[in-house]
């Protein structure tokens, strides 16, 4: 017997909105699909649940509410702001993704303002006309994750105008007669340091960072951090450790072009071409909930099932995965991915407990442990807690491919099998974005 309670409109097509269409959101969006028709989510081979006679096709329509017009591989951002090729294979916008090209699949280019969890609805401000619209729905899905200032991120939200930022860092690169300086040594300025000495081996590169160690903030062994400082200066970046950068001076030179002269706390100065400062002072995006839904970061709180579990109202129609959501291990793109498979998974085991009154197996996540994968020019330095530090240019094949990690199709089944701790390095191709779903 169909359930009364829960989602009052499920006896028609339930409504699922996603708020954030990357990594997390995306996994959600095509896992949900393929179990809306009868299929095995394509993060896993095995079905969803037990019960082999259970009833799984439901109609659904999805919404993917995003500031940005498309999905940006940002995992590769150190690269696509280094190479305009890798550039303009790094956005894709949402209606040209094959894959989502559905009748039931919608898109809004807008942010979202405030959510109304009593009410089930979510308010929206339009990208473009600037108005505020009302979306409803039946199950929300946060998948917004943080803020990042730029050049970590890029800000622009569309695709054009992301074309014309990333030739903006491209073209400073390649101009800095004097070289280039990144000041922070956390994983976004090792990246982008290295990938700067891969797209433009001729070009000094200097990183500074004011602690001992690289990765200082991170909760990772030394001996990774050791290995990634080795690696970094094989890949041709000089490093000054232990040194805050005190003052930052504009110099223009006699042709006229602009550089920099840089200040550092011992008194010693150095001049650049162009200064990236890569330290991500990142927040999450959870402004438009509920205080009581968050932690005390900002972060949604959640349980196994990535449920809220803050003081909302109806909070078991309500997820968070990926980045924004109160879970262990360090943020990653994997991580998030799963997150979304689940979300999927537990969104349409509901739908089935209150559409045919089915007996519902929820998927729990385990906890994350503290992993990370870095793209160090033509190495990768891996630290997992079974295989503890390595590195090396196979490895970088493996979890990054040539393109850090967008659409390689290599080593697919140790992405598979390591969903949850490896950087997966076939985003693209491992949420099938490129096939259409012939409805
Ligand atoms: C430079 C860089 C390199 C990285 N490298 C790696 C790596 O090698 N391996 C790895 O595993 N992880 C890496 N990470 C971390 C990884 O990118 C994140 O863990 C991952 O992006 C999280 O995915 P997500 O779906 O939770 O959120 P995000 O990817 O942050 O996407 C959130 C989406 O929500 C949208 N959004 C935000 N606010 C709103 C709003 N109010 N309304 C509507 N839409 C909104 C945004 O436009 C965005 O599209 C890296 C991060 C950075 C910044």
């Amino acid at each position: 017997m169909p359930s009364n309670e829960g989602p009052n409109v499920l006896q028609n097509t339930p409504k699922v909105l996603i708020i954030g269409g990357s990594y997390s959101g995306l996994a959600a969006t095509v896992n949900l699909l393929d179990l809306c028709d009868g299929k095995p989510p394509r993060f896993s081979s095995a079905p969803a649940n037990d019960n082999s006679k259970s009833i799984s096709k439901l109609p659904v329509d999805i919404t993917i509410v995003d500031e940005r017009d498309g999905y940006y591989h940002l995992i590769g951002n150190p690269l696509a702001f280094a190479s305009d090729d890798a550039a303009s294979k790094s956005w894709t916008r949402f209606r040209d993704i094959p894959a989502l090209k559905l009748p039931n699949v919608r898109f809004l280019q807008g942010s979202v303002a405030t959510i109304d969890c009593e009410k089930k609805v979510a308010w929206i401000v339009d990208t473009v006309t600037e108005q505020r619209r009302q979306e409803p729905y039946d199950y929300l899905l946060v998948a917004s994750g943080l803020r990042r200032t730029s050049p970590v991120v890029p800000q622009a939200l569309d695709r054009d105008q992301f074309l014309a930022e990333a030739r903006t860092h491209t073209k400073s690169i390649r101009d800095a007669k004097e070289g280039v300086v990144v000041i922070g040594g956390g994983a976004v300025g090792i990246e982008m340091a290295s990938e700067i000495k891969v797209i433009e081996p001729w070009q000094k590169v200097t990183l500074i960072h004011s602690r001992d160690k690289l990765l200082s903030a991170e909760p990772l062994p030394d001996d990774f951090k050791e290995r990634s400082l080795e690696v970094l200066k094989e890949a041709g970046v000089e490093v000054i450790m232990g040194q805050r950068v005190t003052d930052t001076t504009t110099i223009k030179t006699d042709a006229g072009s602009k550089s920099w002269r840089l200040t550092l706390a011992n008194g010693e100065q150095i001049t650049a071409g162009h200064v990236i400062t890569a330290i991500s002072r990142s927040t999450p995006t959870s402004g438009y909930l509920p205080a009581t839904a968050l932690d005390k970061h900002g972060y949604v709180k959640i349980d196994a099932s990535l449920r809220f579990t803050g003081d909302v109202p109806n909070s078991q129609s309500h997820f968070a995965a990926g980045d924004i959501a109160s879970w262990s291990g360090i943020k990653r793109c994997g991580g998030a991915m799963h997150m979304g498979h689940y979300c999927a998974i537990n969104i349409h085991q509901d739908m089935l407990k209150h559409r045919y009154g089915q007996l519902p197996t929820y998927k729990e996540l385990s906890e994350f442990p503290n992993i990370m994968g870095l793209a160090v020019g033509k190495k990768a330095v891996i630290f997992d807690s079974t295989n503890g530090t390595s590195s090396g240019e196979d490895l970088m094949g493996s979890y990054f491919g040539n393109d850090l990690a967008n659409s390689s199709m290599y080593c697919w089944s140790s992405v598979v099998s390591l969903t949850i701790l490896t950087s997966i390095t076939v985003c693209w191709n491992y949420m099938k974005l490129g096939q259409a779903i012939t409805v």
